[in-house]
């Protein structure tokens, strides 16, 4: 049995990338998996397709992120799909803030309706849904941010997406004191450069090799490089860590 068997997750942005790696790994661990995506429900019900494959459980809910209300749209399509899906199970106990969108741009590049959009996406989306989702979430539960190594590394050329992760690693410092009382653990997990579409530029043989050298592993992160720290905080091994950002970038740029 699976170190997950009972507990209901929920992935946002689970149909493709880091998403898609988390919820695989999530189900393999044997938790009943929603995976969310924004349009893309194609690829959302192939994550599903992969999971039920490997004997796990999960269904696909689909929710545009960054507009207004959002997250109760969110929630709306999961609390429906569980009654479908879910054989009797009721709230969460796994909520993985995964959806994002980057944003190019020094800071005299950015527009403003660029800048609202990132924030809207990165971080007003998943505040308001672990706001609609408190009553939801079990006692005992995970919430798991998926930030960023730009809150450690410096990468002006993406000025407004960094500042986004860094109100992430705030929100999940200051929630992890917020709920500790009822058990549930708030922590944040900071990849480094992972080969997903967010990425598209990865496909130049020269900058990859250029980003892999910011590893002290020399080579680019994987989906499963991220979703196997991801399922440890998800896990009860994991039940006295709160609050921190756990650094998953291969040891990006450690030294000088
Ligand atoms: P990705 O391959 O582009 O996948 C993004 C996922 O988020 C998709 O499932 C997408 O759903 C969903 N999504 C995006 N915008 C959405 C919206 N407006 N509404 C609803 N869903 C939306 O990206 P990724 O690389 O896996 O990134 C996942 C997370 O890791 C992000 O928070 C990103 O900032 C973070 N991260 C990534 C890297 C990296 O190098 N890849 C590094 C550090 C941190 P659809 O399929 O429906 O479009």
């Amino acid at each position: 049995m699976g170190t997950l068997a009972g507990r209901t997750a929920l992935v946002t942005g689970g149909s493709r990338g880091i998403g898609r790696g988390i919820a695989e790994r999530l189900g393999r661990e044997g938790a009943l998996v929603a995976v969310h995506y924004g349009s893309n429900r194609e690829a959302a019900e192939q994550t599903v397709k992969v999971i039920r494959a490997d004997g796990g459980r999960a269904f696909a809910i689909g929710a545009e992120l960054g507009l207004p209300g959002d997250a109760q749209a969110l929630w709306a399509a999961f609390d429906a799909a569980l009654a479908e899906h879910g054989e009797g199970a009721t709230g969460v106990d796994i909520l993985v803030n995964n959806a994002g969108i980057n944003a190019h741009g020094r800071i005299h590049e950015v527009t403003e309706a660029d800048y609202d959009r990132v924030f809207a996406v990165n971080v007003k989306a998943p505040f308001f849904i672990i706001r609609e989702g408190l009553d939801r979430l079990r006692d005992g539960g995970r919430i798991i941010n998926i930030s960023s190594g730009v809150t450690r590394i410096a990468f002006p050329s993406i000025t407004a997406y960094a500042m986004t992760k860094g109100a992430l690693d705030t929100l999940t410092l200051t929630l992890a004191q917020d709920l500790g009382a009822r058990g549930i653990t708030v922590n944040a997990v900071n990849p480094g450069i992972v080969a997903t579409d967010i990425n598209p530029w990865l496909a130049d043989a020269e900058v990859r090799a250029q980003v892999s050298a910011y590893s002290v592993f020399g080579r680019v992160g994987e989906a499963a490089d991220i979703a196997d720290v991801v399922a440890f905080v998800a896990s009860d091994d994991a039940r006295w860590v709160t609050g921190q950002t756990l650094d998953a970038t291969g040891g990006s740029m450690l030294g000088v």
